[in-house]
């Protein structure tokens, strides 16, 4: 007979366990902490038109439109670093606490700010 590898009970009571993990999307998200970094969110009437946000960005996530004065920004490129909303002098972007951003399509316009 061969020896029982020490692995097997831990593996055996684990299965007798209440998984850690959210059951997600059976059972809706665990509410988020505090200071979240989740998707940002975008201000256009504060914003001036400055584009500081779109030079700090690391990911390229955001254009600056010169000639309108604002700026777009694209989600799915998004590092959710908030380094844009730290040089924001208007405090125009802020990280919400949404982070379901599952799609396809990455282009949808849901990924899309402006
Ligand atoms: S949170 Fe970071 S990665 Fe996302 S848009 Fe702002 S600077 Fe760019
Ligand atoms: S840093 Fe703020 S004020 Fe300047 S372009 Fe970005 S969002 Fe607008």
């Amino acid at each position: 007979m061969g020896v029982i590898p020490p692995i097997l009970g831990p593996c055996l009571k684990q299965l007798f366990k209440k998984p850690f993990t959210n059951l997600f999307p059976d059972v809706p998200p665990i509410p988020t902490p505090g200071n979240y970094r989740g998707i940002i969110s975008y201000d256009r009437d504060k914003c001036a038109g400055c584009g500081l946000c779109a030079m700090v960005c690391p990911s390229g996530a955001i254009d600056f439109v010169k000639e309108e004065r604002r700026i777009r920004i694209w989600i799915v490129k998004c590092a959710f670093c908030a380094q844009c909303t730290s040089a924001c002098p208007k405090d125009a972007l802020f990280m919400t606490e949404e982070f379901l951003s599952a799609d396809y399509d990455k282009h949808t316009k849901e990924f899309i700010l402006e």
